[in-house]
């Protein structure tokens, strides 16, 4: 255990309220076993959920999923949100949110919208999600947002399918009436590591993306927010990801489960607590999970003796067990990581385009050969 004395309280709640999804994005972070519908949380216990989120300290609930418009209690959840004060996200597809499911989620104190698109081009995003007529869906749903007067944000994911068209994707969001763009290029875990040779673009190809959206950062100052995550397969250093392992929130997955990141669950070994068994400030103080790499204690070199270490926090945990088999390795993201050969050799790698096939995300377990 690895508890600082003093710990600050979690500043956001990533709630998974489902995990079924009726697009198929190959670079989707949930888990490769997906939750069962069944075994989902009920409304109830997600209302408890979110009161002890705001007694603990919460300001932001983020309804995620998954699909969250999948869940029919959605409006009754955003509602009790809103109730015990938290400011509500909600990060979505587009796809199940009609007229009436927009209105009534407004009127129950909806605060945000994030919705994701796949593409600028319209048969290109619609091959990504695996999912016909969702870019013409998307596009009404945007104007739904911000019709109810509910700032929106466009989430862009960036891979070698929609790398040339980064530029055209940030312009779609303003033509959209977005507020923020978010233009993340994939981190590669979980589904993504799955298609990561679909999915990886060349190192030109990243490199004039950035560009590309740095110059429209410039042009668009003062009309559109953009937050822009670099890949970093392509960095000198890691990211601090999620701000550092349970320094600032906590995901909750549909079936209760409560992680540091959405994708903590590629760790083998760690103990992860439940909400039906614990409250979720008892967890943050002292699920082991959340202690197995909180702070710095368990680095290793070149990590421990490293002065960026309060910085970026070795980077991110999953990535360096998906690459080295070790969770307390470096990020081999990190040029001084003993392991940052297996970035280069990805990189050095990748396939053509169009060479590879999608294994869309969808509610089956995806065969082991494949992972
Ligand atoms: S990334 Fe795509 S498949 Fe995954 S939850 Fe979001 S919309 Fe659904
Ligand atoms: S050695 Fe570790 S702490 Fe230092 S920059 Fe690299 S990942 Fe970050």
């Amino acid at each position: 255990m690895n508890a600082p004395a003093k710990l600050a309280a979690p500043i956001g709640i990533l709630a998974e309220l489902t995990h079924r999804c009726p697009l198929g994005c190959p670079y989707c972070s949930n888990p490769l076993a997906l939750d069962p519908r069944v075994e989902e949380l009920d409304a109830e216990t997600w209302k408890r959920v979110f009161s002890e989120a705001a007694a603990a300290g919460v300001l932001h609930a983020h309804l995620s999923g998954g699909e969250p418009a999948s869940r029919r209690d959605l409006v009754e959840i955003v509602a009790h949100c809103a109730k015990v004060g938290l400011y509500t996200n909600l990060i979505t597809s587009g796809i199940g949110i009609t007229p009436a499911v927009m209105a009534r989620l407004s009127e129950a104190g909806l605060d945000h919208v994030q919705l994701s698109i796949q593409d600028a081009d319209p048969v290109s995003a619609d091959k990504i999600a695996g999912y016909a007529g969702g870019f013409a869906r998307k596009r009404e749903v945007a104007g739904l947002v911000t019709g109810a007067g509910l700032p929106l944000t466009v989430n862009a994911v960036i891979h070698r399918a929609n790398v040339a068209r980064a530029g055209a994707m940030v312009e779609l969001a303003i033509a959209l009436g977005a507020r923020r763009v978010e233009v993340a290029h994939t981190q590669y875990y979980g589904w993504a590591m799955v298609n990561r040779a679909a999915l990886l673009p060349s190192r030109a190809e990243a490199q004039a993306a950035i560009e590309e959206v740095e110059r429209l950062r410039k042009l668009h100052e003062g009309r559109i927010v953009i937050d822009h995550v670099i890949p970093d397969y392509h960095a000198r250093y890691p990211k601090a990801c999620m701000g550092g392992w349970a320094r600032r929130t906590l995901n909750v997955t549909p079936t209760g489960r409560v992680l540091p990141c959405h994708a903590a669950e590629t760790i083998p070994g760690l103990e992860f607590w439940n909400v039906k068994e614990h409250s979720l400030a008892e967890i943050w103080a002292s699920s082991p999970a959340f202690n197995a790499f909180r702070g710095t204690e368990w680095m290793r070199e070149p990590c421990r003796s490293c002065p960026r270490k309060e910085i970026d926090f070795g980077g991110c945990r999953c990535q360096a067990m998906a690459m080295t088999g070790d969770p307390r390795q470096a990020d081999p993201v990190c040029h001084l990581s003993p392991h940052h050969s297996a970035i280069e050799a990805a990189l050095g790698n990748p396939a053509s385009a169009g060479e590879v096939e999608y294994q869309y995300r969808r509610m089956v377990r995806v065969p082991a050969a494949a992972e």
